[in-house]
């Protein structure tokens, strides 16, 4: 049991969750769109966010979508990473979120609190942001909108107060037979925050795409290091070399790992990917 006092609701219908957090706002609450909430429990035990009330998002139907449909593949905000993982619908994303904590952890979070996570991580948003195709279905007071996950992303995904992302959509063609490498880079344990966990994708006109989580305080892509490493003439330790020197903001320097040694890092671990990708496509 939480050691706190916090209001909980469980609506069944997107409308009855976009009406409750205006009633609740305009009662001078605090509410929160609650995805796992092993986060929000931490944060407000820790008192480190005023959230005084909760709005479960998984009883809604369209949050817990998990489908392939008309050609598309289609994750609900709501689905556990452990679910997406076991389902399986985008290898890439299986790779990625199946990294964030362990099992039992995994099995709580959802992908919406992930990629929505006041934390820098959100390793799950690696393929989203990458990908040409990716939207996001955000619920808001005027009705279901949907946006381009790139548009909408500027270290956060951005979203108003009020509205809450429903799902998100990739384009089935895209995603299919991708050829992709992913690989977290950790201090020590196999589980743990990422020193650095790197995605790549090679592109069917043959370019590389890459995105970066726990290099700086957000994940990001880079259309400066893309161009460096899908300059195929170039050996992968060179273009690796590179790209790092390139990167859009300086590494972090934390806990995790000093800013030299999470660039040395970055560079051998892109290297080699950059090597087995290149290798098998
Ligand atoms: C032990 C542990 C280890 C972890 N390791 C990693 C790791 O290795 N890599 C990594 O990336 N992350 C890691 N995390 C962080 C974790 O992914 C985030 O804390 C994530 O927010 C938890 O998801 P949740 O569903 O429990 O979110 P919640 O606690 O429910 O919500 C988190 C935030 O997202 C918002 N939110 C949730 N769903 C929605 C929605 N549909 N629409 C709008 N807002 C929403 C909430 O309002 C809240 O602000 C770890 C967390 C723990 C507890």
């Amino acid at each position: 049991m939480a050691p706190f006092n916090l209001l909980y609701y469980r609506p069944d219908t997107v409308d009855q969750a976009l009406d409750l957090f205006r009633i609740l706002s305009k009662e001078q609450h605090h509410p929160a769109f609650y995805g796992g909430g092993t986060e929000i429990l931490t944060r407000v035990r820790v008192q480190d966010a005023r959230f005084d009330a909760v709005i479960d998002l998984k009883a809604i139907p369209e949050v817990l979508v998990h489908r392939e449909y008309q050609g598309s593949a289609e994750f609900g905000a709501g689905l556990r990473l452990t679910h997406v993982a076991n389902r399986n619908l985008w290898p890439l994303l299986t790779a990625t979120a199946d990294r964030v904590a362990d099992h039992t952890v995994r099995s709580q979070i959802t992908l919406g609190g992930n990629l929505l996570s006041a934390l820098p991580y959100r390793e799950a948003i690696l393929p989203f942001l990458m990908s040409d195709s990716a939207e996001a279905k955000v619920a808001t007071i005027g009705g279901m909108r949907t946006h381009r996950v790139r548009d909408r992303y500027d270290q956060t995904f951005k979203l108003k107060p009020g509205d809450f992302l429903v799902s998100l959509v990739v384009d089935g063609h895209e995603i299919q037979g991708l050829a992709f490498k992913s690989r977290k880079m950790t201090r020590i344990d196999w589980i743990d925050y990422p020193l650095v966990t790197i995605a790549l994708i090679r592109r069917r006109n043959g370019g590389i795409r890459a995105a970066f989580s726990g290099w700086a305080g957000f994940p990001f892509v880079s259309s400066r290091v893309d161009k460096i490493l899908s300059n195929g003439r170039r050996s992968p330790s060179d273009r690796a070399k590179d790209a790092v020197e390139h990167m859009p903001m300086p590494a972090l320097s934390d806990t995790h790992g000093s800013r030299a040694y999470r660039e040395f890092v970055t560079q051998y671990t892109l290297a080699g990917m950059l090597e087995e990708l290149e290798e098998e496509t």
